[in-house]
């Protein structure tokens, strides 16, 4: 937002972008840990059990005591300004290059210092789809409800 006319670079083009900011690169097998292997693994096997086929693909809810990671928060400052952020948990068993809602605002994440702050967790497929946080602050700010 700061370097480019754009909002949102994805893929290939936001790593060659980064490069050229001299962001920091580490292997991707940083991003591989034992707590996220083993939530992998159960739903895997949760996916198998719940379709009787295995490696079907496709997302599918994380067993609950496997369910972690996702951090949402709003604030509101002395001067009357709202902010939300939301750090996504991810989601498991989904397709390479799929993007979520986190980096979308408006879909689960949003503010407005006339309504609201809002942070999502879940499915992100719904709360781009029905633009979500953005839907919530709309109907405070056009039909005043609380
Ligand atoms: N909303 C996230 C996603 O769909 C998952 C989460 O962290 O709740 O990627």
């Amino acid at each position: 937002m700061e370097r480019t006319p754009h909002v949102l670079l994805s893929g290939n083009g936001a790593e060659e972008f980064a490069r050229t900011m001299s962001a920091e690169f580490v292997d991707t097998s940083y991003f591989i840990t034992t707590d996220r292997y083993n939530d992998w693994k159960h739903a895997k096997e949760a996916e198998e059990k719940q379709r009787g086929i295995k490696g079907s693909g496709g997302m599918i809810d994380t067993p609950a005591p496997f369910k972690f990671g996702t951090v949402g928060c709003v604030a509101l400052d002395r001067n009357g300004n709202l902010a939300a952020g939301t750090s996504t948990g991810g989601m498991n068993m989904k397709m390479y290059g799929r993007v979520g809602d986190s980096p979308i605002i408006g879909a689960g994440t949003y503010a407005n210092n006339k309504t609201c702050a809002v942070s999502c967790t879940g499915h992100g497929e719904y709360f781009i789809r029905w633009a979500v946080a953005h839907d919530i602050s709309a109907m405070m700010e056009y039909k005043g409800v609380s």
